[in-house]
């Protein structure tokens, strides 16, 4: 049967609940009308005036039996043909962090056929880790400010507001709902799980991804893929290797942080192969190095510079650091990452007292022209570890010379502590490497989503909101480049 084709009306059906796609083309004097719901295809000719229901009856009821009870809108259409095949298309998902999650549950939604295919011996690993620290799955911030967050070379300006019309933060909180998670926002806008925690979550969601079907295939380490149709992919498994085939492929392998919950970056080989260009992964979110003298660790190691302003390449945050045996942590530090690593000779500026002016500093010291350092500490109300900071730049000429280090105290820093201590990483496909639909260029058919992109957020909430975002459009995207293709072929 020839399928309609023509042009495409793609509208939203919720009271369908699914997805629905109408397709119109001059036929045989009236119009023929392809509807599809769901995985559910049927042809429709002959169209009828709006109301006669009698003779459209049977169309609309092979519809409604297919989709939901609710009522189809094809009642003016017609009658039915015959019924085509189910819209079942088989599709691969790489890596099960919550970028892959997000795309399976996405994809098998629309009654795709989905098998998630994970490395590890359990799903969601490094979420389950982000739980650890309370599970910050967003932040409740206008979207053109949410969007500012993303970084990257290569990025479209478009890409990360299309996400965010797409996935806005209420809609994440929304989504943790519908999963029977109750969730709620700190005073910084941050949102957490009611609990502070990632396994109830988690559980909710692979048993919401197994209720639509999706099939779970862990221990298999992915390790390269055939171009064609259908793609082929290859695995390594405890025991042996294998291949599976799908006619779409989701890639969510993750960054390289934390390598001990499956994200390695070891994907970066077989993705190479396949002639794909990938930015060098980079810690993000991660500490730097800095060598304290041992006074300075012995009076400070531990402790938090709070209300502290930190500069870097022109770059000013304010928030918070710690002073850590290595050098630093915090995420004032963190945010400044990018500025940190573009700099040949990376130097973090502190401003031990922003709220206050040099010459409000100085007029604190009153008369004082002796023990400086030790005077400031009560005058200025110095915690211990700007106590001890101010100490690097001992001695001082007078209280102009000490309030000017507390305003700009710079700390050369030797380096990023390594990749697999960071929160996230940088680095990943290219942005060159895949269209706006987050499809290879050079491989048609697979798609890439979550933290493997080249791009990179603050702590916060953005890199879970980025990875379900992504992963989400990905699924979407895969979903319209199948529709396309069948319709093509036949
Ligand atoms: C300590 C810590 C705390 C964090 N806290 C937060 C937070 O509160 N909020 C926030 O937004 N973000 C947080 N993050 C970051 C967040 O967890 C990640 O950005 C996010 O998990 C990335 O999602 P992803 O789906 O892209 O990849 P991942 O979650 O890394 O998942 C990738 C999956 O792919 C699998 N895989 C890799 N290679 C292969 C292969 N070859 N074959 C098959 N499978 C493979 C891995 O085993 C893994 O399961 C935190 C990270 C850490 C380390």
């Amino acid at each position: 049967m020839a399928p309609a084709t023509g042009i495409a009306e793609r509208t939203n059906a919720p009271r369908l609940g699914r997805w629905e796609q109408r397709l119109r083309r001059p036929f045989r004097g009236g119009w023929s009308v392809g509807v599809e719901s769901g995985g559910w295809r049927h042809r429709l000719i002959s169209r009828r005036p709006p109301g006669d229901e009698e003779q459209s009856s049977l169309a609309r009821d092979a519809v409604i039996s297919q989709a939901t009870p609710a009522g189809a809108s094809a009642t003016s259409i017609a009658l039915l043909v015959s019924p085509a095949p189910p819209f079942t298309p088989k599709i691969a998902v790489v890596g099960a962090g919550p970028a892959g999650l997000r795309a399976a549950e996405v994809a098998a939604a629309t009654g795709a056929q989905v098998t998630v295919f994970e490395a590890k011996a359990s799903v969601g690993r490094k979420f389950l880790v982000a739980g650890r620290g309370g599970l910050n799955l967003t932040r409740l911030e206008p979207a053109e400010v949410f969007a500012t967050r993303y970084s990257g070379p290569g990025q479209s300006a478009e890409f990360w507001p299309q996400r965010l019309a797409e996935l806005a933060p209420a809609g994440v909180q929304t989504w943790a709902a519908e999963l029977g998670i109750e969730t709620f926002a700190a005073s910084t806008g941050r949102v957490y799980p009611r609990d502070l925690k990632a396994a109830p979550l988690l559980l909710r969601w692979v048993r919401r991804l197994r209720q639509l079907g999706v099939q779970f295939a862990v221990h298999h380490r992915w390790t390269g893929l055939t171009p064609g149709a259908p793609l082929r992919l290859h695995f390594s498994t405890p025991d042996d290797t294998r291949t599976a085939d799908a006619d779409a492929v989701i890639l969510a392998l993750g960054g390289g942080s934390w390598p001990e919950t499956g994200s390695d970056g070891a994907w970066t080989g077989p993705l190479a192969d396949l002639g794909v260009a990938i930015a060098t992964l980079v810690p993000a979110n991660c500490g730097w190095e800095y060598p304290w003298p041992p006074e300075v660790l012995a009076a400070a190691e531990g402790q938090p510079l709070k209300s502290i302003a930190a500069s870097a390449g022109g770059q000013e945050v304010r928030g918070e650091l710690l002073l850590t045996r290595y050098g630093l942590e915090g995420g004032a530090l963190y945010q400044l990452g990018p500025a940190l690593r573009a700099a040949a000779e990376p130097v973090l500026t502190i401003d031990l007292k922003p709220e206050h002016s040099l010459e409000q500093l100085v007029a604190k010291m009153g008369p004082v022209v002796k023990n400086l350092r030790a005077e400031a500490r009560a005058r200025w109300r110095l915690g211990d570890a700007a106590h001890a900071l101010l100490g690097l730049c001992e001695p001082f000429a007078d209280a102009t010379a000490l309030a000017a280090a507390a305003k700009a105290l710079p700390l050369r820093l030797t380096g990023p502590r390594p990749i697999a201590e960071a929160i996230s990483s940088a680095g990943g496909v290219r942005w060159e490497e895949i269209d706006e639909q987050l499809m290879l260029r050079r491989v048609p058919g697979v798609f890439v989503a979550g933290e493997m992109l080249d791009w990179e957020a603050p702590t916060g909430g953005y890199l879970i909101h980025g990875c379900l975002a992504t992963g989400a459009h990905a699924a979407l995207s895969a979903l319209g480049w199948l529709r396309k293709h069948r319709d093509s072929a036949v």
